[in-house]
């Protein structure tokens, strides 16, 4: 009989196990659900609305050459798919599993009305499934890659179905134009375009080209000003491509590929985290630091000072780089994430829950588990981190991981300066009039944040 397929952060036809199930049953509804209400404020962030409303395009586009198409509808999805299956008599809606705890909610919910199949895809391995001997999840990412290693490697991806049957009548869709999901004025996605092709056949590219450079990954990723990684996340992130492929396409490249996919692995291994603690994007995981005393907040020097590394003038050339990098591109390189996240936390002592709504808005990447679990590791709050006494020096990190470049691009009042100035123009005395002072010094905000942990 006829059956929906349900589309969420799985947005290709490739690897697709919920289509090649609904295919084989008979006539396939292709949906894509813009649910706002499920998730609440864990809706869809700027950047990623961006993202969707592309990849959703080249969805549907590769949906027409096999004569199908995508149906788009608003609002909560188990109502929405409720209403189709009556519109349609469809009996059945397959779809790929997915772990955000709102996803889990929505799931349950659809599952209480309607005949759900959740099929496994967007991972390594089924999150959940990697145990230790006794059957109990991994904290811990090392032992937890150990123990996937093992399995690995997954199953051949799946080519996409040779067709892909049509229902005799198609219920009615929105316009994608009207759901608003693209900025208006102004329009900050000028850049986004320049830097993404968001869909399958973008994504399939990029793949492409990085196979040329896995071998070098180890040796050129920590460098912000080299495009030494894959820049696949917003892709993998959108599901529009499958991590298997992925896998399968780059482990036979031999050099420091393994890297690679360990790093493949972290993005399993964050879906296993927020699993087993599904608060895990607002709640430290070591509750001792829930007695913190962050900055307030509320206190307008400390919005300013938040603002300002928002914007990319905090003074320290690598943060500034980064914080631009990020609003420019939707994107920011790994190494300066961290970077720029320790700034946040441990120079100007503000929540790590504030940087992670800021990125959770701004990234094209933006992924609850990844986000989460990256902000905890930085901040020494979570299950599997660094210790909060660790302090980046964000200077030195500038020296060690050669950001000169990376620096001059980004920060084009610093464009002019040589490499020993450029990451310190302050204390060189060359600081361009129209670049800010630091915030605060180094020394000073060590010592404060090292005085406000041992409060706790
Ligand atoms: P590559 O180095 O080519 O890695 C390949 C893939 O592995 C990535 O595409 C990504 O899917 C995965 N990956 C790599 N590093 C990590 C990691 N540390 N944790 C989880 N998965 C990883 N990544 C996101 O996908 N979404 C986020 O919201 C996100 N927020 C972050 C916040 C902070 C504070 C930090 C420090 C890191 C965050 N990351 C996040 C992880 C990492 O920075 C990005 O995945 C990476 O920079 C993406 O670039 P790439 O595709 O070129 O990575």
């Amino acid at each position: 009989g006829t059956t929906i397929l349900w589309f969420r952060r799985d947005l290709r036809l490739s690897d697709q196990a919920a289509l090649v199930a609904a295919a084989k049953e008979g006539p396939v509804i292709p949906v894509y659900v813009l649910d706002d209400e499920t998730p609440r404020h864990r809706r869809m962030g700027g950047a990623s609305r961006w993202w969707l409303h592309h990849s959703l395009q080249s969805l549907d586009a590769s949906l027409r050459e096999k004569g199908s198409r995508l149906i788009l509808r608003r609002g909560k999805s188990d109502e929405v798919l409720a209403q189709i299956a009556e519109e349609s008599g469809a009996g059945r809606v397959h779809c790929i599993r997915h772990y955000e705890p709102w996803w889990r909610n929505a799931e349950r919910a659809v599952a209480d009305k309607l005949d759900l199949v959740c099929h496994h895809g967007n991972y390594l391995a089924p999150p959940g499934s990697v145990t230790t001997g006794s059957g109990t999840p991994y904290k811990i990412y090392t032992p937890f890659w150990r123990s996937l290693k093992d399995d690995m490697p997954p199953r051949e991806p799946a080519n996409r179905p040779r067709d892909i049957p049509v229902p005799s009548d198609w219920p009615k869709s929105d316009d994608l134009d009207d759901w608003g999901l693209l900025p208006t004025k102004p329009n900050w996605a000028k850049g986004f375009e320049a830097e993404w092709e968001p869909g399958g056949a973008g994504a399939r590219k990029r793949v492409d080209a990085f196979v040329q450079e896995a071998a070098r990954y180890e040796s050129t990723r920590n460098l912000p000003g080299v495009e030494g990684t894959s820049r696949l996340s917003p892709h993998l992130h959108f599901g529009e491509v499958s991590p298997a492929y992925v896998w399968h396409r780059t482990s036979s490249v031999g050099g420091s590929v393994g890297t690679f996919l360990g790093e493949i692995g972290w993005r399993d291994y964050a879906q296993n985290v927020i699993l087993q603690f599904p608060e895990y994007g607002a709640k430290n995981a070591r509750d001792q630091f829930d007695a913190m005393e962050w900055r307030d907040f509320r206190s307008a020097t400390v919005r300013d000072e938040f603002d300002a590394w928002t914007m990319g003038r905090t003074g320290y050339p690598i943060v500034d780089a980064g914080m631009r990098q990020l609003w420019a591109t939707g994107w920011m390189h790994n190494r300066v994430r961290m970077i720029a996240a320790s700034f946040l936390i441990k120079h100007l002592l503000i929540d790590w829950r504030e940087g992670e709504q800021w990125f959770w808005d701004t990234l094209v990447d933006a992924d609850y588990a990844s986000n989460a679990t990256n902000w905890q590791w930085v901040a020494g709050t979570g299950v599997d981190s660094n210790m909060f006494v660790r302090i980046m020096a964000p200077l030195t990190q500038s020296e060690k991981f050669d950001a000169g470049d990376y620096i001059r691009e980004w920060v084009p009042e610093l464009a002019g300066l040589s490499d020993p100035y450029v990451h310190d123009p302050e204390a060189h005395g060359c600081r361009p009039k129209d670049y800010p002072r630091k915030l605060i010094g180094h020394r000073e905000a060590r010592e404060r944040a090292l005085a406000a942990v041992k409060e706790i």
